[in-house]
């Protein structure tokens, strides 16, 4: 019977995934073969997008959607709100004979145009100039999305102004991978490849989150409002026990687990891996690769159902990259590579890495890259909620250095010296039971607190920021190992020695920027002493990492056709609006419940203890009540210096607010004062939960939410 179920299930599995997505298949079966050739070459080659076609694929679109229940359509963007935007029509179009039919033209699927006023522009779009364009996005596909309201059509769009600025992280994401395939192109071109069309950047973005009990999730303001815990007293299980990490899953998470998978595979998105993470009530997903574009979607859509699914099981999802003081918090590990477009891996070393020159040429180009743009992939990890991690004696370092184990630094150190002649090999693994089957070893080993390591043929950048979008990080990626190939392309295609000049470029990078390769532990203190004598950047906050968006090193968007000038300044302002803005809603927050929920309920247990003291002694005037008395006092005496925090705190918000005008100098006050004072109040609200009677406590406590359920 099980087997039976088991083997149908798989079968519905196959034609399960994707049912939803508008993907090649469907429009292969339902679109004329002139339309579907002539969109597969924008989709597969980039060439540009015939608009006669779209009449023909936005009916074909339609009908498959009616026929599967939809009714309205959305054009789908990312503002720079770090979620996804929609807004919904229905394909209702009215007849002269009073009824309607269901249309969608062309034009429709094309281009929308949402009101722009309300999403963050940065000064891109005056007030008075509202228009914003949507524009469909043919390679990543359309798709259904169906909840308990209905089956909508969502068109995947980039979002811009009527001027053409971008306002989204798509537009600068395509940008950015057209800028990357024009270079990488040069270089293939090079040697010898006359066939490949496109160079794409591929991307497995593996996503962390937390789930809790709804019931008390709804309990906490903070969580509510901010998405983490404002207060709370560290519980007496942390996670030094380690059973947490890929421990057994719990049945209510692996039946979330299970829905959340279905769902995904509807959409076509490859969710392939699921986990406990180290940190209790802490997860894992991770989907196949694709490309830099489509990873992008599918890591918001993941996002977005994750949450979604959460609630149907009484759960919520925490995406903050830091829900719990003092316990592990989340990020995002977004592997990335480069592949013509046949597939071939361009970071793929093959057995013997150190004559596989193409590689060493990628792989040098990457670590320049990664070492002359510290700044801007730090920026691009850089938001309120990560600086409790990067930068806070916490996983990983905000110091941005590169893990290439033993075969590669071995390789490096060779070109350093003037090119290489071998490769260590990883050998055989000796399990010493025989029984077991002989296996191979990999050439390195595995090491997890470097923010940017080589594993194996794709790069993991682990800084990311668990709740945003992982658009900015491949944007920079993209963009700096473009102009460094671009850089090297400039010098081989000039050279009269092919060979000689990638010899003399390969020992460059292995001097030149050998600084930013580092195998050890990258949590020590060590590493932060030694990264500063290698003249490594050490960027603390997201205040201090913004203005690399506007620095003499993110000219190379400009260059590439990535961002414009303006269209960085309006993001500096966004993401210094978006800090302030963040700061302020937590520090209100954080008064509100110091105010109304700790204060009174600390009093109220004072005045219980007050009391009892006061009956005792009634009863029996030789009691001792030294211990009552002595509790009192502390209690009475941290109540006394939270109020006075309370008044500090609202001083300094208040003064905070007064700042307007000047978005640097406000945000680095919210960084210097508002935000430090709020870990002073904490930490006696904090004291106060350790001290007041657990029934008076008016917060669900970190054992409650962590490890109750
Ligand atoms: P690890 O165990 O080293 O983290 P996995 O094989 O589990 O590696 O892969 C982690 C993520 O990296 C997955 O999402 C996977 O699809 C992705 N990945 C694998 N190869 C590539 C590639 N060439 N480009 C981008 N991502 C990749
Ligand atoms: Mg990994």
């Amino acid at each position: 019977m099980v087997m039976k179920k088991n083997c149908s299930s798989d079968g519905n599995i196959t034609t399960l995934f994707g049912s939803n997505v508008f993907n090649d298949a469907v429009m292969k079966e339902r679109l004329p073969k002139s339309t579907y050739k002539a969109l597969k070459k924008t989709i597969d080659e980039g060439a540009p997008l015939d608009p006669s076609i779209a009449d023909i694929v936005a009916n074909a679109m339609k009908d498959w959607a009616i026929e599967k229940g939809a009714t309205h359509f959305t054009h789908w963007f990312q503002p720079m709100t770090g979620v996804t935007a929609e807004k919904h029509d229905s394909f209702i179009s009215p007849t002269p004979d009073g009824k309607v039919i269901m249309e969608f033209s062309g034009k429709e699927l094309i281009k929308g145009e949402p009101d722009a006023s309300s999403f963050p522009s940065g000064g891109l779009r005056a007030t008075f100039e509202a228009r914003g364009y949507t524009a469909w996005d043919c390679t990543s596909p359309a798709f259904l999305k169906e909840d308990a309201a209905g089956v909508t059509l969502f068109i995947p769009t980039a979002f811009c102004s009527y001027t053409g600025e971008a306002l989204d992280q798509k537009t600068p994401l395509l940008r950015s991978m057209e800028a990357l395939s024009k270079q990488a192109i040069r270089i293939l071109r090079l040697f010898g490849n006359t066939t490949a069309k496109t160079v794409i950047s591929t991307v497995g973005p593996e996503q962390e989150y937390f789930l809790i009990d709804k019931a008390f999730y709804e309990k906490r303001k903070d969580l509510v409002l901010t998405g983490r815990t404002l207060f709370g007293s560290k519980p007496p299980k942390g996670q030094e026990l380690e059973d947490h990490y890929f421990g057994s899953i719990k049945e209510r998470i692996s039946e979330y687990m299970k829905e959340l998978d279905t769902e995904l595979w509807k959409l076509g998105v490859t969710a392939k891996t699921k986990h406990n993470e180290v940190a209790p009530a802490q997860y894992e997903l991770a989907p196949i690769f694709a490309t830099t574009n489509v990873a992008t979607d599918h890591n918001q859509l993941t996002m977005d159902l994750m949450r979604k699914i959460a609630a149907r099981h009484g759960l919520t999802c925490l995406l903050h990259e830091k829900p719990f003081a003092g316990v592990n918090g989340s990020g995002k590990h977004n592997n990335w590579s480069i592949a013509a477009d046949d597939g071939d891996n361009l970071l793929s070393p093959g057995s013997t890495p150190h004559d596989n020159t193409r590689f060493l040429l990628f792989l040098c180009a990457v670590i320049k890259a990664v070492d002359e743009y510290a700044e801007l992939l730090r920026v691009s990890a850089a938001n309120p909620g990560n600086d409790h991690r990067l930068g806070a004696n916490e996983a990983p370092p905000a110091i941005i250095s590169m893990f290439l184990g033993d075969q590669l630094t071995d390789i490096m150190d060779q070109l350093s010296n003037g090119g290489a002649t071998s490769s260590k090999e990883g050998g055989i693994l000796e399990i010493g039971v025989s029984t077991l089957p002989p296996l191979p070893k990999d050439s390195t080993d595995r090491n997890r607190t470097s923010p940017f390591a080589f594993t194996g043929n794709k790069f993991e950048f682990r800084m990311v920021a668990s709740s945003a979008s992982i658009a900015l990080p491949n944007i920079v990626l993209n963009t700096i190992v473009a102009e460094v190939l671009s850089q090297i392309a400039d010098r081989l295609e000039g050279a009269a020695d092919f060979n000689g000049e990638i010899k003399k470029i390969l020992k460059e990078v292995a001097v030149n920027n050998k600084r930013i390769i580092f195998n050890g532990n990258g949590y020590s203190d060590e590493w932060v002493a030694e990264a500063e004598k290698r003249g490594l950047p050490n960027i603390k906050s997201t205040v201090a990492a913004i203005s690399a968006l506007i620095s003499e090193k993110a000219k190379i968007f400009e260059k590439h056709g990535v961002l414009s000038h303006k269209e960085l300044e309006s993001r500096y302002e966004i993401a210094l609006e978006g800090y302030i803005k963040q700061i302020n809603i937590e520090a209100l927050t954080m008064l509100d419940m110091a105010k109304r929920q700790i204060l009174p309920a600390s009093i109220d247990y004072s005045t219980v203890l007050a009391s009892n003291i006061n009956t005792i002694k009634k009863a029996l005037p030789a009691a001792d009540v030294s211990a009552q008395e002595g509790l009192l006092k502390e209690l009475t005496d941290t109540i006394g210096s939270f109020n006075k925090y309370i008044a500090v705190l609202e001083k300094t918000v208040e003064e905070a607010q007064e700042l307007e005008g000047d978005t640097l100098k406000a945000a680095k006050f919210y960084r210097d004062g508002v935000f430090k004072d709020m870990g002073v109040l904490r930490t006696y609200g904090d004291k106060l939960e350790t001290i007041v009677d657990s029934k008076l406590w008016p917060l669900p406590t970190y054992s409650d939410m962590l490890f109750l359920f």
